[in-house]
């Protein structure tokens, strides 16, 4: 009898513990590494959000398994959680009440990966040397060996810089004490830094998207507060999404109450405003475009997105696409340059795995590098897929167990797209026909000629 084959899992979010879920189903010996102090560390930091996908979305089957022994309730499918809910309903139960409490180690941050006994360099029997986890804790440095390694840690503690050309603007580092990353709590836990004050939002994602809407919110409730949005493409209308047509619902209805506000004005529009630099202008941010342009507010709220942290694997031989910074095979399935739709087809090992590099993998949504369209249930297919192939069940690998719903993000830009809102047009127009909006749609199905919204 040889001893089952041991798997670091680098990361204790919604995927490495799925992932953990998975290896144990294959009788594989996982221990988690989790930098923060409990499980779902990424995901507390934003667990005022409320999900755009439904609880039948957010749910690893394995792990639902594991959960069931416990006497666990499954949440109503239906339901869109937040943040919060997912952890307490779901991620919390399942690394501290099933055989996952045992194998998830936190305060443990991996600082690097290598091979045991080659560097980067040495070929010659390197495939057979187990894989040597460097972590830190609160008893200092130690390391651990394992035959493979998942690569879960997410993206969520390297938020991409306001600059847009991908480094910091000038200024940025220095001004940071008035600068925040991703999607700060401005209604809760971080209103008093917000209320009464001039903010402005940097982005044209979902994160940019609902701290705008948190800050119109806020505004309601403490006078003075005036939200900015800040976005490189000169066309606001692309922020909005599938709206009617985007399967994931709640994502939809998002895009559209968000066009809505920009609609009425609460939000002021900055847009084909490409950051370079950040100055102090009478102790309040002045924030540069090209041209010379320039906005002044109290607070920067920088939503531009993630980028994968691949320091710690620098001693390995990954491939990965220059620019999307994603797994060689995936990357051209998850290119924002191609596809605007966000539509992915399911994935596994075969395109997750490093060929260079036999045991490595990289999952969940550091496997979509810069790519922002990952969802949950990718992730969870994912290593489904992975955990099969370290187990040896190839077919089980290759097979795809997993119908992802078509996200419909393919707006037809311009700024029919903001007169195509419920209330005035009927909402957008069904996906297909060329029409500015539902009324536009029907008033032409019935024969008549222009617009038919009036
Ligand atoms: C605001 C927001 C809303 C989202 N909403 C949805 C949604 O509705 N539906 C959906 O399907 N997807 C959603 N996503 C996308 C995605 O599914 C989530 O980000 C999800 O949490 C990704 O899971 P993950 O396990 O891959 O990564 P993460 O949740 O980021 O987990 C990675 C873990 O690795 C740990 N870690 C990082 N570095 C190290 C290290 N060096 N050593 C050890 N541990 C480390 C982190 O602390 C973290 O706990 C959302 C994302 C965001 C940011």
């Amino acid at each position: 009898m040889t001893a089952p084959k041991s798997v670091a899992i680098i990361g204790a979010g919604p995927v490495g513990l799925a992932t953990a879920a998975h290896v144990l189903e294959r009788g594989l010996k996982p221990i988690v590494l989790e930098a923060g102090p409990e499980a779902a560390h990424a995901v507390r930091q934003w667990q005022h959000v409320q999900l755009f996908s439904p609880w039948r979305y957010n749910i690893d089957p394995a792990a639902a398994r594991l959960l069931a022994a416990t006497g666990w309730n499954s949440p109503d499918p239906e339901i869109y959680p937040t943040g919060r809910e997912l952890i307490e309903l779901y991620l919390s139960p399942l690394s501290t009440r099933t055989a996952l409490r045992d194998v998830v180690r936190t305060s443990h941050r991996v600082t690097a990966i290598s091979r045991a006994g080659f560097d980067k360099a040495k070929s010659k029997g390197r495939a057979d040397a187990p894989f040597e986890i460097r972590y830190r804790n609160d008893k200092g440095e130690a390391a651990l060996e394992a035959d493979a390694v998942i690569d879960v840690s997410g993206t969520w503690l390297s938020p991409n810089p306001a600059g847009h050309n991908g480094l910091p603007a000038l200024g940025e580092t220095q001004h940071n004490a008035r600068i925040a990353y991703g999607m700060p709590d401005v209604t809760g836990a971080q209103r008093t830094r917000y209320a009464g004050r001039t903010v402005a939002v940097l982005g044209a994602g979902h994160s940019a998207i609902g701290t705008l809407m948190d800050l119109a919110a806020l505004a309601e409730q403490a006078p003075g507060t005036q939200a900015i949005w800040l976005l490189r493409s000169e066309d606001p209308a692309k922020a909005f999404g599938g709206g009617s047509t985007d399967k994931l619902a709640a994502r939809g209805e998002l895009g559209i109450a968000f066009a809505a506000l920009v609609r009425s004005g609460r939000i002021r529009v900055e847009s084909g405003f490409p950051v370079t630099g950040i100055t102090d202008e009478d102790g309040r941010l002045q924030i540069i475009a090209t041209g010379d342009r320039g906005v002044s507010a109290d607070e920067l709220i920088v939503a531009t997105g993630f980028r994968p942290d691949l320091s710690l694997l620098s001693e390995l031989r990954v491939g990965l696409d220059p620019a999307i910074e994603a797994p060689v095979a995936l990357a051209p399935l998850i290119d924002p340059n191609e596809h605007s739709c966000g539509t992915v087809r399911p994935h596994g090992a075969r395109e997750l795995a490093q060929a260079d590099e036999p045991g490595l993998y990289l999952a969940g949504m550091k496997s979509y590098g810069r790519a922002p369209t990952f969802l949950m249930m990718t992730g969870y297919e994912q290593v489904r897929s992975i955990a099969a192939d370290i187990a040896g069940d190839k077919a089980a690998a290759d097979r795809v167990e997993l119908a992802l719903p078509e996200t419909g993000v393919c707006t037809r830009g311009g700024l029919e797209s903001i007169a195509a809102l419920p209330g005035c047009c009927g909402g957008p127009a069904p996906s297909g026909v060329d029409s500015c909006c539902a009324d536009d749609a029907k008033a032409k199905a019935a024969g008549r000629t222009g617009c038919g919204c009036s």
